[in-house]
């Protein structure tokens, strides 16, 4: 994939794209053969490269299903780009939100229909293509998302306007709103949401448009947090902070898998008992803890994608009385996390001796199979944050984590 775009290993975004363009092809191949769908199977994984590692590299393939193979798949796939092409047209080709039975949807692959979706599937492989190299939402999805966005606000008491591209939140100092298309999050997702963008002074960082699909609390919180929201040039920042285009940078598991860490610290939250310069943020991409609760005003709200957590900085070496099963971010100096696939993780941490050999046993609260326990060697480990409370809707909260 050229360009911004990339699909983080184990997205959201990543398994819908993948998942949607894996079914079109293969129903393109069945069909041009006019055989049944069930024959032509399709799968699809992170190529076994540096590329694919990061995300920008990925493998899918197409199986024919009868054991020994039948010969279909190698019969259909004469002109690989030809395929392609057609699988736009099947993607385009139909009116539904994201799927359907007229397009992709089969008894068949019914345990995949709700990580089908079309305008995804389509921009990802118009984008391979080399004929949309920068994926942009269409207006009429970006006003109905901004709707969407406008009544919850509004639910909450908010007062805002819609304008071409845009939402301004008048009860907050006219921030601004915009959206991104999932596959390039951080830019403006229509010309006129660019031209809003670059005009506007109180921005929220772009929210892209698969989380107002998918995760809306989320989204919203976005929209009202003061994370993400751009800082006047001259605000003062702590050492070592970056500072990108749409504001202050908060870490993903990623940004702070180099270098263990160093040198990360964040600002616009100011904590009781803590050196600003010793606070970051992390805003949780994957499935990891999403079993994990905490408490806000009573209630409890789990540790899902898009929540972000604040942590105190810690540099220590893995031993014993560290570990005590309570959640820590750690880093690894030997491999990738198999739940991140970076060498950053967060895990409850539980000091494990079998047979006179010591480990470190690495626990997530997740349903998901990426997420299994994992043992790493103590002296691989370093401990880089621990959390001590969340963020949401721009108020921190202390919380007690697991
Ligand atoms: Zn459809």
């Amino acid at each position: 994939m050229g360009g911004d775009v990339l699909l983080p290993p184990g997205s959201t975004l990543a398994k819908i794209c993948l998942t949607t363009v894996a079914q079109a092809l293969a129903i393109c191949a069945s069909d041009k053969l006019e055989i049944d769908r069930s024959n032509i199977g399709a799968e699809y994984r992170a190529a076994q490269t540096d590329k694919g590692r990061s995300g920008a590299e990925v493998d899918v393939y197409l199986y024919d299903t009868t054991p020994g193979g039948a010969g279909f798949v190698k019969a259909a796939v004469t002109d690989p780009e030809a395929i392609l092409r057609q699988a736009i047209d099947l993607l385009e080709g139909c009116d539904c939100e994201s799927s359907c039975y007229k397009c992709l949807r089969s008894y068949g692959n019914r345990f995949l229909h709700q990580d089908l979706d079309r305008e995804l599937g389509a921009a990802l492989l118009k984008h391979v293509l080399g004929e949309q190299e920068r994926p942009r939402l269409d207006k009429k999805t970006e006003a109905q998302l901004l709707k969407t966005i406008a009544v919850d606000l509004r639910d909450m008491d908010h007062e805002v306007v819609q304008n071409d591209g845009c939402l301004i939140i008048t009860s907050m100092g006219d921030r601004q709103i915009v959206l991104s298309h999932s596959l390039m999050p951080r830019l403006p997702s229509t010309p006129e949401a660019e031209a809003a963008y670059s005009a506007g002074r109180n921005n929220a960082a772009p929210i892209d448009h698969l989380r107002v699909k998918r995760a809306l609390p989320s989204a919203i919180d976005m929209c009202v947090t003061t994370v993400g929201s751009r800082p006047s040039a001259d605000a003062p920042l702590p050492a070592g902070l970056g500072r990108s285009d749409t504001g202050i940078k908060m870490h993903s598991f990623d940004t702070l898998s180099e270098g263990c860490g160093k040198g990360i610290a964040s600002a616009g939250i100011t904590i009781p008992d803590h050196q600003p310069s010793s606070i970051f943020l992390l805003e949780i991409e994957g499935p990891q803890l999403e079993k994990a609760k905490f408490k806000v005003d009573g209630k409890d709200v789990p540790l899902a994608s898009g929540a972000v957590i604040v942590f105190e900085r810690l540099n220590e070496a893995a031993s014993q009385g560290l570990h005590d099963g309570r959640l820590r971010l750690v880093h690894s100096s030997e491999n990738a996390f198999k739940a991140t696939k970076t060498r950053v993780t967060l895990a409850m941490c539980k000091w494990a001796e079998f047979d006179g050999r010591i480990s470190v046993r690495l626990q997530y609260q997740s349903t998901s199979s990426k997420a299994t326990p994992q043992k790493v060697a103590p002296e691989s480990l370093t401990i880089i944050g621990r959390p001590i409370g969340v963020v949401r809707r721009g108020v921190f909260h202390p919380v007690k984590l697991p």
